[in-house]
């Protein structure tokens, strides 16, 4: 297939990207690199612009036939969202119903959406499936479960076929060590908690009151690999899915912030300092998936389930790449 990605320059983008040409499609990416890296995709169609740039995207649907597209690009930041909700209103929603607009104008009417877990908020139940509350506590969540609702009723009205892939917490790095995750402030856990390994600045823990076991935020850590797997699989499985389909990408197995730095420091064989901090506003306390959907659905089974196998592949990228994709 001819394929639109937006932000496919990003961090689960480029991975994405590589994983759809061995699968033989021909992705062409739309990133305005504001967090997405040129060199991630380095040899690959690259047009630099707006996603939610009605004109450019008129041309590039005009000029290119495109089957269907991955939409990767967004604000994706929870403590960012809290705090600047207009934009992450403006950048995930609106932006991305100009882009409906102008798909359903051109005819292109398929669409797989990178969502978030974010859209669950505070667990009801462990691990949750697609049928769990959708309550979320952040406006990027929030953000996220708006454009699927879009989604479900551009199907009933125009037959606009989509799945939304709610990932749990993206990590790891691509099997080769050559695509990682580079994002500048960096805020996520397990690249802050290596380079704390490189650096022995201690890692920030935000949050250690919480109902968990040892009081940290859990989450359901995703090799990365295996979330472009299930990119892949989702777009070859909307036109026998039909709808406008939901399903949650994650391991099933949650693990405490305490836990993540325990083993970073097993496998990098470094102290990594830890220095304890409130709550970062709009955490939830646990987040796990069940996938059992996405298993049944597309066939999806990760092959990097291990929190090991996620944190080798991103060391050997932190330590390769210590100032991102520039050194
Ligand atoms: N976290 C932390 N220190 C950091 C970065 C993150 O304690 O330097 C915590 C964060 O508060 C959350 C968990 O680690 O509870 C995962 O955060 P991350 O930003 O990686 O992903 P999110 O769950 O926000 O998508």
């Amino acid at each position: 297939m001819r394929l639109l990605v937006t932000g496919g320059a990003g961090f689960i983008g480029a991975v994405t990207v590589r994983r759809l040409c061995e699968a033989g499609h021909e992705p062409i990416v739309l990133d305005d690199l504001s967090a997405g890296h040129r060199e991630a995709v380095a040899g690959m169609e690259l047009v630099v612009g707006d996603f939610g740039e009605r004109a450019l995207l008129r041309d590039l649907l005009g000029s290119k036939k495109i089957d269907a597209v991955v939409h990767f690009a967004a604000s994706s930041l929870v403590g960012e969202s809290v705090q600047r909700p207009g934009e992450y209103y403006r950048n995930n929603l609106e932006r991305s119903l100009a882009l409906l607009d102008v798909l359903r104008e051109r005819g292109v009417m398929r669409l797989v959406l990178s969502s978030t877990a974010a859209v669950y908020g505070e667990p009801v139940v462990i691990p949750m499936d697609e049928e769990h509350p959708t309550r979320p506590t952040n406006p990027y969540g929030e953000t996220k479960l708006a454009l699927e609702k879009a989604l479900r009723w551009y199907h009933a009205a125009y037959g606009f076929a989509s799945v939304s892939l709610r990932y749990f917490n993206a990590a790891g790095a691509s099997a080769d060590g050559s695509l990682g995750e580079v994002h500048d402030p960096e805020t996520h856990l397990v690249p802050n908690v290596l380079r704390a390994a490189l650096t022995d600045d201690p890692v920030p823990v935000f949050g250690t009151d919480y109902a968990t076991h040892d009081g940290t935020a859990v989450r359901d850590y995703v090799h990365v690999e295996d979330l472009a797997d299930g990119h892949v699989r989702a777009l070859e499985s909307l036109e026998r899915m039909g709808g406008a389909s939901v399903l949650n990408l994650g391991n099933g197995a949650g693990f405490s912030v305490l836990q993540v730095i325990e083993a970073a420091r097993r496998i990098t064989g470094k102290p990594i300092p830890i220095r304890k901090a409130s709550r970062r506003p709009g955490d939830p306390e646990s987040l796990v998936a069940s996938s059992g959907r996405a298993r049944r659905e597309i066939g999806w089974t990760p092959r990097f389930p291990g929190l090991e196998s996620i944190l080798e592949t991103a060391w050997r990228f932190a330590r390769t790449h210590p100032h991102g994709y520039r050194s």
